[in-house]
């Protein structure tokens, strides 16, 4: 089986597998107790918040570790949504957001505040002016995510960034940088970002772990109400092997963001040119979009259908992103970007890892070519 999926889960680094298991065995001591064990595990996390503020650019106390991006993001949103209401309780944040800030800017609507959904262009692309225009005295927070987890189209973060600020100074700016880090630089300054999210498990570390960049001087309302762990702001024992093992991965992903990338393009490129060839498919994404996401439809055709029959011939892909994929609805997504239901419904999405190779593209090829043909057959004889 060849596995397309890397935006959903990648396989951990070898030595995130081996940091995982040394430390379960050996430093089991909760980081909290007074005792040498314990202190022996709290230094692991804050050697491993260092490695994390060195690999972004910020200060170890501007680094808060999470369960997992889902969280972050729901910190950052209804954390500031809930400790600056005094500013107001406008929030402003796109049509083609992760569920995680989607799902909490609704909730957030749902009880009393206002928000402004900006919509992207038809290739998914967000006008920093048309998210400047929406910024009021009363805006607490932006989101806006780095790389769109279903199309790869990457957002121009410095422009809108800056077109915020210039309205007004005090508006936060949120960023889900899941599906950015490793594969494109991070400037959280340059971006004028407040608030960075991000997901260990896309970047081959483990799963149960997140972290939330919060810059110093903002307060978050915490969301889990307990013990003092994480300045207060986030109550619960640490899960400190994959906090450890999730500072590898940030590190090592990092440094070898740029040969990623080389590694990675010319086969997106190479999938895209063949894409075009065939007169079924839509093709979604950007040709400037992320190097690792590459979505396609085959109108007519439901994705899930499609990525079964795919599956059948060894390809392991998903229809979006694998947190909607159990959706029965056309994907929000291409929606939002003006394609019609056929199209929003016959999606396919291959990301890459850096363990593809030219051959395996050119399986991938193949795969979809008969999987075009046995379902039209199939098609046929249903008629
Ligand atoms: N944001 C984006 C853009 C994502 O792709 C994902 C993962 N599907 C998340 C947030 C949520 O991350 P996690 O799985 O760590 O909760």
């Amino acid at each position: 089986m060849l596995y397309w999926d890397y935006a959903a889960a990648t396989p951990p680094y070898e030595d995130v597998v081996k940091t995982m298991e040394q430390i379960m065995k050996l430093h089991y001591a909760n980081p909290s107790s007074l005792h040498r064990a314990g202190s022996e595990a709290a230094k692991l996390i804050r050697r491993s918040r260092e490695v994390c503020a060195a690999a972004l650019s910020v200060q170890p106390k501007e680094i808060l570790f999470t369960s997992g991006a889902t969280e972050s993001n729901n910190l950052a949103i209804k954390g500031a949504a809930l400790q600056y209401q005094s500013r107001g309780r406008h929030l402003i944040t796109t049509e083609i957001e992760h569920p995680s800030v989607y799902e909490s800017c609704l909730q957030l609507q749902r009880n009393g505040w206002e928000i402004t959904f900006v919509a992207p262009d038809s290739t998914g692309m967000i006008d920093p002016e048309r998210v400047a225009t929406e910024v009021r005295r009363d805006t607490v927070l932006v989101s806006v995510m780095h790389v769109n987890n279903e199309i790869g189209t990457m957002q121009p973060l410095v422009e809108i960034g800056r077109l915020i600020k210039s309205v007004n100074p005090r508006t936060l700016f949120h960023v889900d940088g899941v599906q950015g880090y490793g594969k494109l630089a991070v400037d959280l300054k340059g971006w004028k970002a407040d608030l960075y999210s991000l997901s260990p498990h896309k970047i081959r570390g483990p799963r149960g772990a997140g972290l939330l960049y919060i810059k110093e001087g903002i307060q978050l309302f915490p969301l889990l109400s307990g013990g003092s762990h994480e300045e207060g702001l986030r109550a619960g024992t640490e899960n400190v092997p994959a906090i450890v093992a999730s500072s590898k991965a940030v590190r090592i992903s990092g440094e070898q963001r740029e040969i990623f990338y080389a590694r990675v393009l010319p086969l997106r490129d190479r999938l895209l040119r063949f894409l075009h060839s065939v007169p079924e498919f839509v093709i979604n994404s950007r040709e400037d979009g992320a190097p690792h996401i590459v979505h396609f439809s085959y109108p007519g055709m439901k994705g899930e259908v499609f990525a079964r029959k795919l599956e059948e011939l060894g390809m392991a892909v998903s229809t979006r992103s694998a947190c909607s994929s159990r959706l029965a609805e056309p994907s929000r997504v291409l929606l939002s970007m003006g394609k019609d239901v056929s199209v929003a419904s016959g999606g396919i999405r291959i990301s890459f890892g850096d363990s593809h190779t030219e051959e395996d593209v050119a399986a991938l090829e193949k795969a979809l070519i008969t999987a075009v043909r046995a379902l039209k057959i199939a098609e046929g004889g249903m008629k």
